[in-house]
Formats: C-alpha cells, structure tokens, sequence
C-alpha cells in the first residue's frame, strides 16, 4: 500500500475537520478564520503527537531485547514495526541454523580418533578437540590463545613448526600420552594452521613385536640350518666310517625334527591369529579330548613318570578340538619335558562354583621362578633356553595355549616354585562348558 499518499489524506483530512469545526466555534466569537486556524494548527499538534507516541512505542521495542512481538500498529507504523520484525526474526534464525551447524560440526571433529588442534597465524592455539588436549597435554580452557610451541615443548616438534616446511608428518613422544605421536601440519585460509594428530604407540608396539619375532625365528631356524649345512659337508667331502656316517645321519634328522616342530608350532600361531574364533554350539565330549591327551602323555613320557588323568566324564566344551587338543597337548608336553624321571603328572577336569570349568596340569618338575611367570606366555620366552631345545622345545608352546584359551574366552593361570613343580590351569568360561545329560555329576572344587 502506499502510505504517503494515505497518509497526507489522512493529515489533510484531520487538519481540514480541524480547521471546519474551528471555523463554527470561531464564528461564535466573531472570529471564524482565527478558530479555523488555531483549530487547524492544533488538529496538527495532536496528529504529530499521536504519530510521535506510535514511533516510540516501535523504538522502545527496538531497544530492548526484542523477545516479545513488535508493536501491532495499524497503518504505516504496524507495517514498519511487521517488517523490522520480520528482518530480524530472520536474522535469528540464520544465526540460529548456523550456531547449530557449527556446534555439530565441532561435535564431529570432537568424535575423531585423532588430534586436531587450530592455530591462528601468530601460532597460538585458537581451539582444540579433546583428544588433542590429551595428546599435547593441554587444557582447552586455559591454554586458549597460547603459542603452541610453549606448552608442546617436544624439540622434534618445536623444530618442526620452526622450520615451517609442512610436507611430511613428524614423530615425537607425546607428553599427555606417554607414548608415540604422530603429527601432521597443514596451513589453510589466512596462516592459520591445521594440526592433526595420531597416537601411533601401538602400532609402534605392533612394528617392534614383528620385528623381534621375525629376528627370533630366523635365529631358530639359522641354528638347525648351518648344522645341517656342516653335516652336509661333512657327508659331501669327507669319507666317513659307517659308524660315523650314521651318527651324522641322526644328528641331521634331530635338525630336521626341530625345524619342522618350529615351523609347526609356527603355522599353528598363524592359523589360530586369522581364523575366526572356535564356533559355541559344537559341543565337545571333555572325555575323550583328555583319553587323546593321555595316550600322547604316555608315549611322550615312556613310562619315566606317573600319569594320572582324571575328571571331565560329565563336561562338554563348546570349541574347537584341534586347538583344545594341541593347547593340552603343549602343558602335558612341558609337563614331561620339564619333571626329571620318577616325578607325577596330573591332568584333571575341575568344575568351579561360578559355572566355569579349567583344565588344570600339575606335575612335580624343576618349577619356574617367580619372576619369569609373567613372561612365560610371550612368544620364544625360556626360562632355561638349552633345556627347551635340548628337549625339543621351540618357546612357543604356551604362547599357543593363551591363544586357545583366549579363543575359548577363557585365560591361563600358572602357579610354580623351584624345585617343587608347576600347576597350569586353562580356565574356561561358563559359557564355553556344560554338564553332559545323563551322566553322574561331579563336585565343583576349588580350582
Ligand atoms: P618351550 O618350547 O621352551 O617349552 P613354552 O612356551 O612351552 O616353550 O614354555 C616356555 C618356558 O616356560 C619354557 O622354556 C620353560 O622354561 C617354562 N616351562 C613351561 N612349562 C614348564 C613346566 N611344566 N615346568 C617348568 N618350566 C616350564
């Protein structure tokens, strides 16, 4: 609507009435034109007053915090007051929808695995996620506008952010982690930096595990090899006795024994870190897994020492039997290895009270000092190196069983003195074992 044409109608109106009734009054007093005017001019004195008053009404909104509705004014000043509240409603809202993206956006950096941490071009540190806090050690409150380089003092990353060359990643120890840090730079928009960082500590961990385990194999079979490779030798360019010839040939096949009992053992570990774990509805009878176990006992230990088996009539394992098997194998293979001749070996089935079960190998051997029992399930670990390979062990034998065991959900516990024995126990879940149907229970006793 055009309101300047309504408007000066409508002033032209007021004032003329004004000036009309002025007129009669005036005529009154003999003085018609003089009413007319001061009539006129007072017909605009309340006009302005009444517009003044609706322009206030409209300011004092303005000034205030503008949470309620605008002045409803009919005419040019409603619609003045429609619209500036409209323009601003719709300012709120699009500060609103920003204010929002922004709070989802920081939440999604805030959910990353890694470190990111923005610096503004003097360095300082502008805003940071709390992984970041974490790996640089910061505190997001009070660090805030800081110069990076003051609270992360690490001098490869000092060096670093000096030398301004941003290609590659720089690796230092993380003061907030206590571990490995990986940290990459990237400068965007006007000098500001984006750093990002990643804690690479396990995969450090991962790198030096493979990297001794590969240095320890290839020491294991180096061994066999160059005596092998003498024997050979020997065998190619010297004329032996028969005698000798067939000492040799042993020698040579005991070589081969241990390489392949290496390898073995070795494609064992392989097999049991890539397969999926041991289905739980394929029910095993205990039974039978510890009759297998012992006639291998027997034959391993030829009659040199007591073997007593026991327990598990009434149990079923869900699992695999293979890894079962090779996991009781290897403790009942120490068991034999480790007791000098004369000496007990039991292997038993213990029902525990909370539902769980373990398979528990005892013998009455040389025993394990304590302070190698936390170690005895790594990888190649010996107590007494010359006596594993003297007895044809490869070091990785209970490495497996915690594998088995941890497959099964279960774990390993070792108990040993010098001198007195050692009591391995595989322990498994109560998931992983039920009672056979039919059969006469045994007790549950402390296991
Ligand atoms: P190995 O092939 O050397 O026997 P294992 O991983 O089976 O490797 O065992 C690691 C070490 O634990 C062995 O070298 C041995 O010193 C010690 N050990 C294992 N079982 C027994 C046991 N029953 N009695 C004494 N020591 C044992």
């Amino acid at each position: 609507m055009n309101w300047t044409l309504a408007r000066s109608l409508a002033a032209a109106v007021v004032v003329v009435l004004g000036a009309g009734v002025g007129a009669i009054v005036g005529r009154a007093f003999g003085a018609p034109i003089a009413g007319a005017m001061v009539c006129a001019a007072l017909a605009s004195a309340a006009l302005a007053a009444w517009d003044t008053a609706r322009g206030q009404a409209l300011l004092d909104w303005l000034r205030g915090p503008q949470t309620g509705p605008a002045p409803r004014e009919a005419g040019w000043w409603g619609e003045l007051a429609y619209r500036v509240e409209r323009g601003l409603r719709a300012r709120d809202n699009a500060i609103g929808e920003e204010k929002h993206r922004l709070r989802e956006f920081l939440q999604a950096i805030e959910a990353s695995p890694n470190g990111v941490l923005l610096l503004d071009p003097g360095d300082q540190i502008e805003w940071c996620n709390s992984t970041a806090a974490e790996h640089f050690g910061l505190d997001r409150e009070r660090d805030c506008r800081q110069r990076v380089t003051n609270l992360v003092r690490a001098p490869a990353f000092v060096a670093h952010m000096q030398r301004g060359k941003f290609d590659e990643a720089v690796v230092f120890t993380s003061p907030g982690v206590r571990g490995t840090l990986m940290v990459l730079v990237r400068p965007y928009g006007d000098g500001m930096k984006l750093v990002l960082s990643q804690d690479i500590t396990e995969r450090e961990r991962a790198d030096a595990m493979r990297r001794d385990f590969v240095a320890n194999v290839s020491h294991e079979i180096r061994t066999p090899l160059t005596v092998l490779a003498g024997f050979v030798e020997t065998l190619a360019q010297l004329p032996l006795t028969e005698v000798e010839r067939r000492r040799v040939l042993t020698v040579m096949m005991q070589q081969t024994d241990r390489m392949q009992t290496l390898v073995g053992d070795l494609l064992t570990l392989a097999q049991l870190e890539g397969s999926p774990r041991p289905p739980v509805d394929r029910w095993l009878s205990v039974s039978d897994l510890m009759q297998r176990t012992q006639t291998d006992a027997i034959a391993l230990s030829a009659g040199r020492h007591t073997l007593v088996v026991s327990g598990g009539d009434d149990a079923e394992i869900a699992g695999s039997d293979t890894e079962l098997l090779s996991a009781m194998g290897n403790l009942v293979n120490n068991a034999v290895r480790y007791t000098p001749e004369g000496g007990r070996i039991d292997v038993q089935w213990r029902w525990r009270d909370d539902g769980s079960a373990a398979i528990v190998v005892t013998d009455t051997g040389v025993g394990i000092a304590r302070e190698h029992l936390p170690r005895l399930t790594e990888r190649f670990y010996r107590v007494d190196g010359s006596r594993s390979r003297e007895t044809g062990g490869t070091g990785l034998g209970l490495s497996i069983v915690k594998h088995v065991a941890q497959r099964h959900g279960g774990e390993i516990d070792i108990a040993s003195e010098p001198g007195k024995g050692s009591t391995f126990k595989l322990v498994l879940p109560a998931s992983r074992v039920r009672r056979r149907a039919g059969v006469v229970a045994e007790p549950a006793v402390p296991a």
